[in-house]
């Protein structure tokens, strides 16, 4: 794999089964206990909490391992043979929580460290036979290590993909396997290198009406080449304030009193509409620019205050709240594909007329439309959309031409 290749890593959960649970628990339990253990040290130490958790793992085992001087540490570390990658997987563990806490600065001297509970991170040499049906793990049965093989429930993991060190949780009623899988990605020339080449760009506006989104495409020199709108938005409204009727219905009809559970089923409905929306409208807007050949999305980018004041403005199930899911959707799906998704402040992209560069005159926000003073007239979020994608090659410094 070449070194500029980049990668994304999402996790993948599996459920295991295997013949002692128990001994996962015991495995779980002493981990947690030199994780204890190396965290009280480390809050004790404050010479060492500059330093990068690389060198911090090396100065904690040198405190508390025998080395190869035979010397004994000035901390032994109160257990016996303990493999060492299950330790090393522990300490990270101890470095991660205690970072944490010293930078929320919220240390009072002398009191023990709350009970630490992090899942247990099988490394090298701590499981084999891994495929996405069963895994070895090497696990604590209370007196001594043992391997055990355990049978795996899930998806099957993405070809190429790189499965990193699972981790084993408890989850109710089951046990789970939590995998990182690192998928690399095809294309990954970066934006500058990209901007050079002359590559496609497609810059994204998100509105408040039927559409959710709308694209323009164009290569490295502003050339426009395509143009969609992704609606359907209407639609999208309508389903949720039918659901938002049933959920008023049924409030009335239980009296005022609210009880905990109630209307959840359609609490869950909201959630999982808006969440298949997100999920379809990126997906359709992936497919855009895979057909037309587009390098980079770009989105805009507003200041926080400013997000929070429109999105009350259009309404918790308005089109334009879908645009949060839309773009995470859209990151890790760009990214898969090779695509870039970069964000430009979105200042000043609604004011002029993307044609001739006057100021607009006049804006009719619900047929989303806007009259320029020389006349033109359109869609102002497609008008928005052009004056981003120039605005954002200008600033990768080319010309628009
Ligand atoms: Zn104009």
């Amino acid at each position: 794999m070449p070194s500029t290749t980049g990668y994304s890593i999402t996790t993948r959960k599996l459920r295991l089964c295997c013949g002692h649970p128990d001994w996962l628990r015991k495995t779980q339990e002493l981990y947690n206990e030199i994780e204890s253990f190396y965290y009280d040290l480390l809050l004790k130490r404050e010479e060492l909490w500059e330093l990068s958790s690389q060198k911090t793992m090396r100065a904690l085992e040198v405190l508390t391992i025998m080395g190869r001087d035979k010397k004994i540490p000035e901390v032994p570390i109160p257990w016996e043979k303990v493999p060492l990658y299950f330790r090393r997987a522990a300490i990270n563990s101890a470095i991660a929580a205690a970072k944490s806490h010293i930078s929320r600065q919220s240390i009072i001297p002398g009191r023990k460290a709350e009970k630490l509970h992090s899942a247990v991170t099988y490394y090298k040499g701590m499981y084999r036979d891994f495929s996405h049906k069963e895994i070895t793990l090497k696990v604590w049965t209370g007196e001594k290590w043992q391997w055990m093989r355990c049978r795996l429930y899930g998806e099957i993991f993405p070809e190429q993909a790189e499965l990193m060190s699972p981790s084993v949780t408890f989850e109710k009623k089951y046990l789970m396997l939590h995998v990182p899988v690192k998928e690399f990605t095809a294309d990954t020339a970066s934006v500058k290198q990209r901007i050079q080449e002359g590559r496609r760009i497609c810059a994204i506006q998100f509105t408040n009406g039927d559409a959710f989104a709308v694209g323009t495409v164009c290569d490295g020199a502003g050339k426009e080449i395509a143009v969609k709108f992704w609606s359907g938005g209407k639609e999208y409204t309508h389903r949720c304030n039918q659901i938002q009727k049933k959920i008023e219905k049924a409030r009335k009809s239980l009296g005022e009193e609210k009880q905990p559970g109630e209307n959840r089923k359609y609490w869950m409905r909201l959630k999982h509409l808006s969440e298949y929306y997100a999920h379809e409208v990126s997906t359709q807007i992936i497919k855009f620019c895979l057909k037309n050949q587009v390098s980079m999305i770009i989105l805009p980018k507003y200041k926080k205050e400013y997000t929070d004041y429109v999105m009350i403005g259009s309404g918790n199930w308005g089109t334009l709240h879908l645009s949060t899911g839309i773009r995470r959707n859209l990151t890790y799906k760009a990214w898969k594909n090779g695509i870039l998704v970069i964000e430009t402040y979105a200042k000043g992209i609604s004011e002029t007329c993307a044609s001739c560069g006057a100021p607009i005159v006049s804006v009719n926000r619900k047929a989303d439309e806007y009259i320029c003073r020389n006349g033109h007239r359109g869609s102002r979020s497609l008008n928005s959309a052009r004056n981003l994608s120039r605005k954002c090659i200008q600033q990768l410094g080319k010309q628009v031409v």
